[in-house]
């Protein structure tokens, strides 16, 4: 697999262009592993193109990035007790 014609600078499912390498594979070469600081997406160059193209990307599980603050956290954070 050759990483050369994965895009690696636009999220795949934020759009933004906050993406840095996350890690690469213990055999030089085999894969990289991406991160998107925007929305903590993150993807292996290696997957397919619906997990690693923008424009490939499934179009019901983009985010907006504006939208990313009031996203409810899952399981919600329960309250304190005392
Ligand atoms: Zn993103």
């Amino acid at each position: 697999m050759n990483d050369t014609t994965v895009n690696s600078t636009i999220c795949p499912r934020c759009d933004a262009e906050n993406v840095r390498v996350l890690t690469t594979s213990p055999v030089p070469g085999r894969w990289t592993m991406y991160v998107c600081d925007t929305c903590i997406y993150s993807w292996r160059s290696t997957e397919p193109r619906s997990a690693t193209d923008p424009l490939a990307y499934p179009a019901e599980f983009k985010i907006d990035p504006a939208d990313i603050p009031s996203i409810p956290a899952i399981p919600t954070v329960p309250p304190r007790r005392r």
